[in-house]
């Protein structure tokens, strides 16, 4: 694979997740998919692809069609509303494949939910087959289970395939010291380890799936989904946002 960074320090990683929240195909303050946003998040993933000497995986959330909590009311019951939340993903990922592809770069799903028609099981065999191959690889279905987030699918898929890095697009710069939304003194975080960003309850990724990332030693990378560059810049081993480790 050809390099074309324009970083002078471009350091490659060499098996990477990328997890990104389902508001990265909407355009804010809507929901479902926008195709235009789509086709340049698609684009993007596709260009930092190429760039860089990485294997390619992705998480991507279904908060932009269906969150369990949120978007149940009390009416859907808790298991219901994640099972839903879980196709959303898949709905997601199913539309990024496409995108992915029409890019020019072949893509394959993996589903943690038996919806075989639409899509392949998950095996972890399988899905360092297709890396091996020049794909990538989208995890879809969550981790298959009520009660956790694409965070957790994100920590346990990295987990599994022994990513080298976890790379967590955000709509912030990274990791701050309080809500930078609330606080307008929040101070950016450059390098945190695990342990201090669960004690000090640093609210950027469930606890749960940061635990599982220092037990297996991913480290974290968390830095703005919309700050044009900055995939291919995390992807390439730039400091880019907020590193957990
Ligand atoms: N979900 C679940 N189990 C999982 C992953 C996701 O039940 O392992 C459900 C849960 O309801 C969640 C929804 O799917 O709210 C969408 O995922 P998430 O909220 O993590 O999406 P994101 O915020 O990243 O778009």
């Amino acid at each position: 694979m050809e390099t074309c960074c324009p970083s002078k320090n471009c350091q490659p990683k060499k098996r990477v997740l990328l997890k990104l929240s389902g508001e990265a195909l909407i355009n804010e303050g809507h929901r479902g998919i926008n195709p235009q946003a789509l086709k340049e998040i698609a684009e993007e993933i596709a260009d930092a692809y190429r760039c860089g000497n990485c294997e390619l995986t992705i998480v991507l959330g279904g908060g932009n069609i269906w969150r369990g909590v949120r978007d149940g009311g009390g009416v859907i019951d808790r298991v219901n509303s994640d099972n839903m939340g879980m196709l959303a993903t898949v709905i997601n990922a199913l539309a990024l494949q496409s995108a992915l592809e029409e890019a020019g770069v072949p893509t394959r799903v993996l589903t943690s939910i038996n919806i075989y028609q639409l899509a392949e099981p998950f095996v972890r065999r399988k899905a360092l087959r297709h890396l091996e191959k020049g794909r990538i690889v989208i995890f879809a279905g969550g981790t298959g289970n009520p009660f956790f987030t694409t965070d957790s699918a994100a920590a346990l898929r990295a987990s599994e395939i022994n990513a080298d890095v976890l790379l967590k697009a955000t709509q912030v710069d990274g990791v701050y010291d309080s809500d930078p939304k609330k606080n307008p003194n929040a101070k950016l975080i450059h390098k945190i380890t695990y342990k201090e960003a669960i004690a000090r309850q640093l609210q950027f990724m469930d606890t749960a799936a940061l635990a599982l990332c220092l037990e297996n030693k991913v480290p974290v990378q968390v830095f703005n989904l919309h700050t044009k560059g900055n995939i291919k810049k995390a992807l390439c081993g730039e400091d880019v946002g907020t590193i957990i480790y």
